[in-house]
C-alpha cells in the first residue's frame, strides 16, 4: 500500500527558512515523513527534529518524495526550480508552493515541471506569530491547479484542513487581487511606520498600539518576503500607486482646512 493511501506522506521540502520549519512542526506531529533540502546548512536543526535533510539536490530527489513543497523566497524560486535536476525524480509526484504570490509559481512551476507531475498552488495566510498558538479558524487558500492524483492531493490538504483551517479554494489570479489590496497593504504601511521609527509613547492609543503591532509583525519577515510580494504580484503596483494618492488628497484636504481656518480668523 502506497504511503499516500494510508494517508501518511513522504514530504520533501525545498526551502528550509523560517516558514518551513513553522509548518514543519505541525507536519511531523501528524505523523508524516519530513526531508529537506536549502541554499543553507541545516543539517543540525533537522536532526533535532527528525527531518531528513539533503545536501545534494539528486539524492534529496531521488528519495521517492509524496510531494515535493516549494518554500523558497519568491525573489528565489525562478532560479531554485530551473536549477532542479527534474530526472532524478523516481515517480510523477506533487509539487505544492506556499509562496505568498500566486499568478508566479503557478506559470513557473506549468512552464517547467514535467507534465505528469501535479501542480497545488497554496498560501496559508498564516505564519509563525499569528499561527503560534494553532492555526484553528486561519485561512488556509489554494488552486487546484493541475491534479491528476487526487489521493495525495487531498491527503496533502488534510494536514491543514485536520487543524481547523478555513479551506478556501480560490484562483491564483483572484488570490493576488485580494492579497495586493491586504496582505501587501499591510506590509506596505508596516514598513512606511518602520521607516518612520515609530515606537510606543507613554499615551498611547488603542488604535496607535495596534499599528506598533503591525509594524513589528510585518518588520519580522524578511525584505525579501515583502519585495517578493511587489515585484511578483502584477496587483501591487496600482497598490501603491493608490496609497501615494490616497496620502496626496488628504494632505491637500488638511492643507485646504488650514487655508480656510486661517482666512476666516483675519
Ligand atoms: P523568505 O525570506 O521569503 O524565504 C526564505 C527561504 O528562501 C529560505 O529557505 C532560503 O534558503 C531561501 N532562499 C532565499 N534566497 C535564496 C537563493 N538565492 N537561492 C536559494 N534559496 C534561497 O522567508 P520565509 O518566511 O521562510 O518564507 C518562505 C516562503 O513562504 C516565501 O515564499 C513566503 O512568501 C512564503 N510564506 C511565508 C509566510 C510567513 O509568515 N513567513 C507565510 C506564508 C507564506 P536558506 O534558508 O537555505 O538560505
Amino acid at each position: 500500500m502506497s504511503s499516500s493511501s494510508q494517508n501518511y506522506l513522504k514530504i520533501g521540502i525545498i526551502g528550509f527558512g523560517p516558514f518551513a520549519q513553522f509548518l514543519v512542526k505541525t507536519m511531523i506531529k501528524q505523523g508524516h515523513s519530513i526531508r529537506a533540502t536549502s541554499r543553507s546548512d541545516y543539517t543540525d536543526l533537522c536532526t533535532q527534529l527528525g527531518v531528513s535533510f539533503f545536501r545534494d539536490m539528486n539524492a534529496f530527489l531521488e528519495s521517492n518524495n509524496d510531494v515535493i513543497l516549494l518554500s523558497t523566497s519568491i525573489l528565489s524560486l525562478s532560479q531554485v526550480i530551473k536549477s532542479l535536476p527534474l530526472n532524478c525524480l523516481r515517480k510523477p509526484t506533487l509539487f505544492v508552493d506556499v509562496l505568498s504570490v500566486k499568478e508566479y509559481p503557478r506559470d513557473l512551476m506549468l512552464q517547467v515541471l514535467p507534465s505528469d507531475s501535479d501542480v497545488l498552488c497554496t498560501h496559508p495566510m498564516f505564519g509563525p506569530e499569528s499561527g503560534r498558538h494553532g492555526w484553528k479558524d486561519l485561512s488556509f487558500m489554494y488552486d487546484k491547479v493541475r491534479i491528476t492524483n487526487e489521493a495525495t492531493c487531498s491527503s496533502f490538504l488534510q494536514i491543514f484542513a485536520s487543524e481547523g483551517c478555513k479551506m478556501m479554494e480560490m484562483a491564483c489570479e483572484e488570490h493576488d487581487k485580494l492579497a495586493a489590496r491586504s496582505q501587501f497593504l499591510t506590509h506596505t504601511i508596516g514598513r512606511v511606520l518602520a521607516e518612520m521609527e515609530v515606537e510606543p509613547t507613554p499615551i498611547d492609543t488603542k488604535g496607535f498600539q495596534k499599528l506598533v503591532e503591525v509594524k513589528e509583525s510585518t518588520s519580522r519577515d524578511s525584505f525579501d518576503l515583502f519585495s517578493g510580494l511587489f515585484v511578483h504580484n502584477r496587483f501591487a503596483k496600482q497598490q501603491l500607486r493608490e496609497v501615494e494618492l490616497a496620502l496626496e488628497t488628504i494632505k491637500q484636504q488638511l492643507l485646504k482646512r488650514m487655508t480656510n481656518e486661517e482666512l476666516e480668523q483675519s
